[in-house]
């Protein structure tokens, strides 16, 4: 049986194993991982190569990644560059050290429809993490510039600018790859509102907290964001493919991501946002899922019209878009908050920054209801888009929206009864082994 392992100082938050073992289940491999916490006054000691050589593979976290290099035998062109090492494959007892890093952080890029390709980007923070961004972004994009605190002229071949010299700048992504923002000081920001309206696309390879205060800012000015945890994933996958001598497909590496980041978030007791057509009984089933998890309950309509005070047809006669509007702010202000049910608007899923807002911070519900049985008990008095329009106009809003509701979401409710379908979401949100 193969042996794996991490090491690092303090491994006690580590998510390497649950990535790797599932990733063993899916190929069907017999390997165990292992958790092995090195103290600093050993890293350097020839006890530490030996230990290294009892495994097959193994993983090299904070703060050991430049430390393990003068235990190996030979470091790729890659990790050499980067300056550190995060990755080591045991052949016959020879440790060769690699870095997977960048191929975390393009894939993790290409999976958020990021396309740096000839455009200027800025990276926060000159630390180990930034050089593995910047080797990647080096050969991709049209410029990139790295901001430190303490003056330097380049850092690893690109441009250093100060906090200051950043006001002056934009471009197409700004990445945080400082530790600011990380569990536990959630409230800290790298930067503020005046710097991050300047960028199109916001990455925070930060990924706990689920959503930082850097990413929340983003989503509050209507930017792309995507946080650090496929980055996490797709690394460890590129580790898997040094050890095993094979591509490791991205289909795989979703598998992974999709089934851990569901499970975190249900450990990590994150909102559920139920979507589903109006009239699919969105409100019914949150009141009482809340009342059984002893969650808070929230329908995001009602909430929007105490926040506006105005009904949600008043506020429909400003039109459609001030709506939508005032709907994402909305939804932004549960999105730090945890152990909520919010029954959104039938229409909150159109908009891409709320299909967002939802993904990054909870699950989301589609409760898949017939038609025919919505309208059997619809009101369309109550209803501003199909109140003119009846059955047709239900109709054509059914169409559109039903391929949005089906493809974002983490579990596709086909809707029985009230009682069956609360046993069913109640089931899958036990964590999946
Ligand atoms: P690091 O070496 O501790 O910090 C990186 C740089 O951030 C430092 O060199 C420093 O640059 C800047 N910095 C540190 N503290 C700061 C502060 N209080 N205010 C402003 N800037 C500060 O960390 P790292 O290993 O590069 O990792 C950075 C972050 O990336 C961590 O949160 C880590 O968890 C995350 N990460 C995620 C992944 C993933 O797969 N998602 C992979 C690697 C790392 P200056 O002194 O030059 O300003």
């Amino acid at each position: 049986m193969k042996k794996y392992c991490v090491i690092g100082e303090k491994l006690s938050h580590t998510m390497s194993p649950q990535i790797h073992n599932e990733f063993f289940k899916i190929m069907n491999i017999e390997a165990t991982y292992d958790v092995v916490e090195i103290a600093m006054s050993d890293i350097d000691l020839p006890k530490t190569k030996e230990l290294l050589k009892q495994y097959d593979g193994i993983n090299v976290t904070v703060p050991y990644k430049q430390n393990v290099m003068k235990h190996l035998d030979w470091i790729s062109e890659e990790a050499l560059e980067i300056g550190a090492v995060n990755t080591i494959k045991n052949v016959d007892g020879k440790l060769y050290g690699y870095n997977s890093d960048p191929y975390g952080f393009e894939k993790m890029l290409t999976y958020n429809n990021i396309e740096p390709l000839n455009k200027d980007c800025i990276v926060l923070g000159a630390g180990g993490a930034a050089k593995s961004l910047i080797y990647y972004l080096k050969k991709v994009v049209k410029n990139v510039k790295v901001v430190s605190r303490n003056k330097k002229n380049t850092f690893n071949g690109v441009e250093c600018i100060t906090y200051n010299e950043l006001k002056k700048e934009n471009g197409y992504l700004l990445v945080n790859a400082t530790p600011v923002g990380m569990f536990p000081k959630v409230n800290d920001i790298p930067v503020k509102e005046n710097i991050i309206k300047n960028f199109d696309c916001i990455v925070d390879i930060i990924y706990n907290p689920l959503l930082t205060k850097f990413l929340e800012i983003g989503l509050s000015l209507n930017k792309k964001c995507v946080s650090g945890f496929y980055m996490l994933v797709a690394q460890a996958m590129k580790s898997q493919s040094i050890w095993q001598d094979k591509e490791i497909s991205i289909d795989v590496i979703n598998q992974i991501f999709n089934k851990i980041e569901i499970n975190r978030k249900k450990t990590l007791n994150s909102n559920i946002y139920l979507t589903g057509m109006m009239g699919s009984g969105k409100s019914v089933i949150g009141k009482r899922l809340a009342k059984m998890l002893n969650w808070e309950y929230v329908d995001l309509d009602n909430y929007i019209s105490y926040k506006y005070k105005k009904s949600i047809p008043e506020m429909f006669e400003k039109g459609e878009q001030y709506f939508r509007e005032c709907e994402t702010e909305a939804l932004l202000d549960y999105a730090s908050k945890r152990r909520v049910i919010v029954s959104t608007g039938g229409g909150t899923i159109t908009r891409s920054i709320n299909r967002d807002i939802m993904k990054l911070t909870g699950i989301i519900l589609f409760r898949d209801r017939k038609p025919k049985d919505i309208l059997s008990t619809m009101n369309y008095s109550k209803r501003p888009l199909i109140k003119e329009g009846g059955e047709k106009a239900f109709y054509e809003i059914y169409n559109n929206r039903y391929e949005l509701y089906k493809n974002n979401c983490d579990y596709h409710l086909n809707s029985i009864g009230i009682d069956e379908d609360l046993n069913t979401i109640m089931e899958w949100m036990k964590y999946e082994n």
